[in-house]
């Protein structure tokens, strides 16, 4: 699962006794993690000070601790990586990078598109300072602040009979198909997002919602929440929009499922666990 390690010690300045190398995660301007293939598996730059002194940084964040080391996030313009190190997206990395550092990697991630993204206060255009008691960048003119950005995204797994919805939105792999999710809007309650996008996307009705679990999805700065619920009425039709096909699945017949990186894989998964049982 895509989250931050439970040991991991989050800080915005770095402390002044460093005993140990720093990790850098660093990534080109298009998200990709620079790392290398060593014998113990893949890794990351390691070093006390920016290990690349020819190849300038566009920006450095300071992340925190994990087990005393500490965590950069920097970002290089896209050039090509030092011999013998690639850069790779991080769902392609998922599984081979060990999960903690997968979980750091892509809080660094929405921190640097975040910081990239805020350079200029909104309100008046002049340029932002960062915050050094709070992660946080602020307007020297008008002292407006402005924190990470958070997009909640609810996830649905609809259950009917010992089956579950899943649909196809246009831009999926050909084969995939998954569970129900919409952005939360302005005003609305997690809920209130489950019924209208429920029915906006296949005109149907749930009932019996019950929170499942939250997961960070960095691309590029979704927290998703899931749900599973139960059908309480209504005929299947796709909006032909946002979901081009949607069917009922039974465990024993799914078709092709999103990323086991995704909530939705986990959804998913847990049902065919329970249905197992
Ligand atoms: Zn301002």
């Amino acid at each position: 699962m895509l989250m931050l390690p439970d040991d991991f010690q989050p800080a915005i300045l770095p402390p002044t006794d460093i005993e140990q190398p720093a990790r850098w995660f660093v990534f080109s301007t298009n998200g990709e993690l620079l790392i290398r293939f060593a014998e113990q598996g893949l890794e990351l730059p390691l070093a006390s000070i920016w290990p690349f002194a020819k190849w300038p940084t566009v920006r450095r964040l300071y992340l925190g601790t994990l087990h005393g080391q500490p965590c950069y996030a920097a970002e290089v313009d896209q050039f090509d990586a030092p011999p013998g190190w690639i850069f790779e997206g991080l769902r392609a990395l998922w599984t081979r990078l060990d999960e903690a550092l997968i979980g750091i990697a892509g809080q660094a991630l929405q921190l640097l598109e975040w910081d990239r993204s805020h350079q200029f206060c909104g309100r008046c255009g002049v340029p932002t300072e960062r915050r050094s008691a709070e992660r946080a960048r602020r307007c020297p003119a008008c002292e407006w602040t402005v924190y990470p950005r958070l997009s909640p995204v609810i996830m649905v797994r609809i259950a009917h009979e010992g089956r579950i919805l899943l649909a196809r939105a246009p831009r999926f792999a050909p084969g995939v198909y998954s569970v129900l999710a919409g952005f939360v809007e302005a005003g609305e309650t997690l809920e209130q997002t489950l019924h209208r996008e429920v029915a906006e996307e296949v005109g149907l009705r749930v009932q019996n919602l019950r929170y499942f679990a939250s997961q960070s999805w960095p691309f590029p700065h979704s927290l998703m929440i899931a749900f599973t619920a139960d059908y309480a009425g209504g005929e299947l039709q796709v909006d032909g929009r946002e979901i081009i096909e949607a069917d009922w699945f039974a465990p024993d017949d799914l078709p092709g499922l999103p990323s086991p990186m995704s909530m939705a894989w986990r959804l998913i998964q847990d049902f065919m666990t329970r249905e197992a049982d």
